[in-house]
């Protein structure tokens, strides 16, 4: 009989390595988690050093201080993952921050100035930083983190809706770019999910039971709702899948997307 693991078995493949920017907390913390209980090998990057102390002690999990709007961070986010555990695989990039104010307000401007170098440039960045390291794994995949706020407009947020409507046109034009090379891009566009950045929404009875009522699957998403769908954009089984935006949010876009 033949041994299935035996000695004339051929290698296992190796566990796949994933950067994921905005780890410290919310749907990129559960991304780790996710990541790192499945076998993979994670690169956690973000700016909240405090935040990543608890994915430092997971098994696999390398972190970085970080910011995804400076070039340096993300070449050393990559650089972690080559040298740490000599590829990369997939990167997510999800680090994303609220709130430019009303679009007359004072400092509008500098405010969205920031919200674009994090929500879009901070895209782009890791994109440029990833792609030479996925060519050399022979291929990849990326998958960043838009919104439903990229899908329609809504009240007293059009910073935000614009950076993340940039997110969704931006993945299809590089996925039509790379696509050739074996190397996927395409993003997730959450519904309301519960995290640190909507913590004071959910924790609000009021306001968090008008927003539930608006949405199909009558709840807020939990962040590994969201992490699974990353993980099965990153798999091989999502191999043909590129340049697509898989909202994740209970019904809510598919119901015209109308929240406030
Ligand atoms: P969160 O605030 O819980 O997590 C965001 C993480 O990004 C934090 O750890 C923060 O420190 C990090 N970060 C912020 N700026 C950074 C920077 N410049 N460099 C590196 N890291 C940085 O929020 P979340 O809800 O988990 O958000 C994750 C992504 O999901 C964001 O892009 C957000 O816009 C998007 N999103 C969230 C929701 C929601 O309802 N929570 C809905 C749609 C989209």
């Amino acid at each position: 009989m033949v041994d299935p693991v035996g000695p004339h078995s051929p290698a296992a493949p190796p566990a796949p390595v994933v950067l994921v920017t905005g780890a410290a907390s919310g749907i990129g913390e559960a991304t780790v988690r996710l990541y790192a209980e499945r076998g993979h090998r994670v690169v956690a990057l973000d700016v909240d050093r405090r935040g990543l102390e608890p994915l430092a002690a997971l098994e696999g999990v390398a972190v970085l201080v970080g910011d995804v709007a400076s070039e340096q961070s993300n070449a050393e986010a990559v650089a972690l993952a080559v040298e740490r555990f000599g590829r990369l695989d997939a990167a997510v990039l999800n680090a994303g921050i609220g709130g430019a104010g009303p679009l007359e307000a004072p400092g509008a401007v500098e405010r969205f100035e920031r919200l674009f170098a994090v929500n879009v440039r901070g895209v782009v960045l890791g994109l440029r930083a990833a792609l030479p390291a996925l060519r050399a794994s022979g291929g990849g995949s990326v998958v960043a983190t838009s919104s439903v706020s990229g899908l329609r407009g809504d009240p007293g947020t059009w910073g935000y809706n614009a950076t993340k409507a940039a997110v969704i046109n931006l993945v299809r034009a590089a996925a039509i770019d790379y696509a050739a090379e074996g190397i996927r891009v395409n993003a997730i566009a959450p519904g309301g999910t519960a995290t640190a950045m909507t913590a004071a929404q959910v924790a609000d009875p009021t306001f968090s039971r008008f927003i539930t009522s608006r949405i199909p699957a009558q709840r807020w998403a939990d962040a590994r709702e969201q992490a699974e769908v990353v993980y099965f954009l990153t798999s091989p089984a999502a191999s043909y899948v590129t340049g697509v935006t898989v909202p994740v949010d209970g019904g809510l876009s598919a119901n015209g997307g109308i929240l406030l």
